[in-house]
Parts: structure tokens; sequence; C-alpha cells
């Protein structure tokens, strides 16, 4: 599309429209091949058809207003006390399905914020949020306007708990852990946080987004983990996400509080409004019953021994990966994961990791790039069991390659990290990136040339490489 697409003066043909749709899905990343680590979690064309036939059904319907479609409640009753049920918790814990992972983080900090603020008078909300807490928290904060006091990680990638107590102090409205965190895969320390929260007084929210509809499985199929849901005292809330391992349709995620009294502070009530007295418990008006219905069916078809069926395969997956990175000299596992996701680095002076990622990317692989410290990322799913020996030697044969060509660390995406480490101020390098950032919302869509490739993973690598090279000209312009 560009400005000077109009709305056909003449409506087009279904058939002819659905095949421009299948068109334009030509160019995107390989995912039901397996070569895409993040993102999509896809398991088959025949499911794919399944969750389409639900969503259909619903496509229409609104749940907007909880008391007009009593589907769509139902729906989220039942989801909601499903998920309850898996995270452990009693029949007082509550919670609404949301839109994504992003809704429900977004939603804690509001929660929380605005609880603080009736029950204890916090007029300059804080909230402590681990280092690797996903990126959503950073933008809930800048959403709402509460202060991120930074919980930094111990030597073994784990957020140091001795620094936490510090961090905490009145205006503190919520404490974050992960289970697992996105970077590195590994779970926090749950237990001892909720420990810590208790103590001081203040709630502690789960982000299982990613782990929420994998990990219960995976402890089920006998796999020792460390406690992390209700089962955890501190705990108060947990998000949870079916659009990810519980293979819903985009769209569809949840949050659950310990009880009502926590929800309560979500909820959005405007009496004087002339459409009508409303009120409405997520951020969204319309909230979409296709997703509901679909991320209800995905749950019903898999069932417990579905689900579990697909965390073994993943978990195999996981396992091969793990410890076949862990086996090669050149590389190590970053932190501890408990799958279903890591990453992992360079221990070799001679093996530049970015220069490996370019490596993999030319070989038909899709990899996201983690920083600080500097890793390759992969966000394992049942489908990969399939292609996991593929990749690892691809993997052994990049090693091989950037360890015969250092220069290969001055090109594509490691002259970009490698440059964008040498600019000092965080604060430019924002700018540089929104701006560019901008330009492809710009009117008509914009041309940024982002390589010659898609997007990579939604991020702004590319832009990054731009921002970098821009800092560096500007440098070397000045002398
Ligand atoms: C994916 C993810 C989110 C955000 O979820 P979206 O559905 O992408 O909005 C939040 N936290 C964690 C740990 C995640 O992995």
């Amino acid at each position: 599309m560009s400005a000077a697409t109009p709305l056909p003066a003449q409506g087009r043909p279904r058939d002819e429209v659905l095949a421009d749709l299948q068109r334009f899905a030509a160019d995107d990343p390989d995912y039901k091949a397996g070569r895409l680590w993040s993102l999509v979690y896809w398991l088959d064309e025949a499911h794919d058809d399944f969750l389409g036939d639900a969503y259909q059904a619903f496509s229409s319907a609104n749940g907007l207003n909880p008391t007009a479609f009593k589907s769509l409640k139902r729906l989220e009753t039942e989801i909601i006390a499903t998920v309850a049920g898996l995270l452990h918790g009693t029949p007082e814990v509550c919670g609404i399905v949301t839109s994504g992972g992003t809704e429900s983080c977004l939603l804690a900090v509001k929660t929380y914020r605005d609880l603080a603020r009736a029950t204890r008078g916090v007029k300059r909300p804080e909230m402590v949020l681990p280092v690797t807490a996903h990126v959503a928290w950073f933008k809930a904060a800048e959403y709402f306007n509460v202060r991120v006091r930074l919980l930094p990680l111990d030597a073994g990638l784990r957020p140091d708990l001795r620094k936490l107590p510090r961090l905490i102090n009145r205006n503190t409205v919520m404490l974050l852990g992960s289970a697992p965190e996105y970077p590195h895969g590994t779970i926090d320390p749950i237990e001892a946080m909720g420990r810590i929260a208790q103590d001081k007084g203040v709630p502690l929210h789960v982000d299982a987004c990613v782990g929420g509809f994998i990990l219960p499985f995976v402890e089920m199929n006998g796999r020792p983990l460390p406690t992390w849901d209700y089962r955890v005292p501190g705990v108060t809330s947990i998000s949870a996400d079916i659009h990810k391992y519980g293979f819903a349709a985009k769209g569809a995620s949840t949050i659950t509080y310990r009880n009502l009294d926590l929800l309560k502070h979500q909820l959005f009530v405007y009496e004087d409004w002339p459409g009508g007295v409303f009120a409405s418990a997520g951020i969204l008006g319309t909230r979409p019953g296709g997703a509901y219905a679909a991320a209800w069916a995905a749950m019903q078809h898999f069932g417990e021994a579905g689900y579990r069926d697909l965390a073994r395969r993943t978990m195999e997956a996981f396992d091969r990966m793990r410890d076949a990175i862990t086996a090669a000299p050149e590389l190590y596992v970053m932190g501890e994961p408990s799958g279903p996701l890591l990453a992992y680095g360079s221990r070799d002076p001679q093996v530049n990791i970015f220069a490996v990622g370019d490596q993999l990317d030319a070989k038909g692989w899709t990899v996201n790039r983690l920083q600080k410290p500097d890793g390759l990322h992969a966000m394992i799913t049942a489908g990969h069991l399939g292609v996991v020996e593929d990749y690892l030697r691809d993997l052994r044969e990049a090693v091989a390659t950037v360890k015969a060509n250092p220069a290969l660390a001055k090109e594509g995406s490691a002259a970009t990290y490698g440059m964008m480490a040498h600019v000092p101020l965080r604060g430019m390098v924002r700018e540089k990136v929104r701006d560019l950032f901008v330009q492809m919302y710009k009117a008509g869509g914009g041309e940024v040339d982002l390589h010659a490739a898609p997007p990579p993973q939604g991020r702004v690598d590319a832009l990054l490489e731009k921002a970098a090279r821009w800092y560096v000209e500007r440098k070397q312009r000045r002398g």
C-alpha cells in the first residue's frame, strides 16, 4: 500500500482478494519449515484451519460488554478457571482474557499503581524490575508514569536478590519476576522474591507470558522446576499468554490475580458519558470474540495430554540444543535456562557471536540477537524437534567459518553491534532509532531500507545499524 493506493472504485471478487493476501505472505519468514526461532508458535495446517474455524464463528462477536455476549463471558470464565488451575491457584483466583502479553503486563502495572494510590496514598509510584524483565514492562512504566528501579543481575545472570530489599521503598507499587525471563529463559527466584515481597508488604507479579502454557506441563512430565506460580505465597498475580505455547490464534493472553480485591483496581468506570454508563475490565474497548473462541478451542482440543506431548517434544529439542551448545568449545549457554527458550554466546575471542548469527541467516535461519552480554536466541517449539539437528549442524559450520574468517566480525549485524557498543550516549541512540522507526509509519508507508530482507523479528536491528553509522559518521565529521 502507498498513499497512491485508493480504495478500489469497485469492490473486487473475494477470491482475487484472498489470492493477493496469499501472495503478500510469500516474503514472510519461513516459520512453517521451522526456520524461524521466535515470533510464531506453529503446529500444522490442520491446526491453523481449526483455529480459523473457531475464530470465524465468533469473529463478529464483541466481548466489550460481558452481559451482552453470554457465550464470550462463558469462554472467558472457563479459560480463566482453567488457567487458575494450571497455576495452582485457589478458587479465589480470578482474571480476564486480554489481547496479548503486553496488555496483560500493562494492566498489572496500572492495577498496582492504582491499588497503591487507593490503599497507601502513593503519588510517585515505582516498581522493581530485574534487568531481564520483558520490554513490555518498560513500556508500561512509560505509559503509566511508574518509575523503574532496576534490579541488576549477578554473575550467573540471575536477579541479584541481595540488592532487592534496598530498591523497595514506600513508593514501591509492585515487584516483578519472570517464569522464565525472555532473554535467557531462566526462571527468576520467585520463592525468594515472594518472601521479600511479603516481608515488605508489596505485590509480586510473575510474568509467565511465555512460560505459562508450557512450564506446568513440563513439570507434569516429571522434570523438576523451581516453584513460581500461586504455590508461592507472595505471588499476587500472573500473566500467561495463550497465543504462545497455548497454540491459540494471535490475540489471546490472560492476567489472573490472587483475589478480587486486587483485580478490582484494574477496572475502569465512567458514569457521565453521554453514550451511557461505561465499565471495562481491560485496555481494549471492542474485544475480539474470535480470539477468545480460538483460545478456548485450542485448550479444549489439546487438553492436558496434548499440551504434555507438545511440552515433551519441545523439551527434547531444547535439551539437544542446550547439550550441543554446551559441548561446543567456542560457545556457552547463558544463565540457567529451564526451557523452552535459551540464549548462547561465544567464549572464544576469535568467534564473534553476531558473525555466527549472520552465517546462520545466510543459511536461511532467522535468529534474534541479544546484547549485554552479546548472544543469539532461540525460542524452541515442538515443531523445531524435526530441524534441531540441521540447525546444530549449520551452527557448527557457522562457528568454523567465523573462526577461519575473523574479518566477518566487521560486516553485517556483527559490525552493527560492534559499533553500537561504542556509542556512549544511549539517549542519542534512542532518539535516532525513534526517528528512523517513525519513517516507516509516514504517510504511504515510508521507505526505510531494512537491508533487502524483511525487518528482523520486529525488532530494530537494522535501524540500530543505521543509528550507529550515523553516530560514527558524525563523529568522523567532527574529527
Ligand atoms: C512475549 C512476552 C511478553 C509480551 O507478550 P506479547 O504477547 O508479545 O505482547 C511479555 N513477557 C514475556 C516474558 C514474554 O515472553
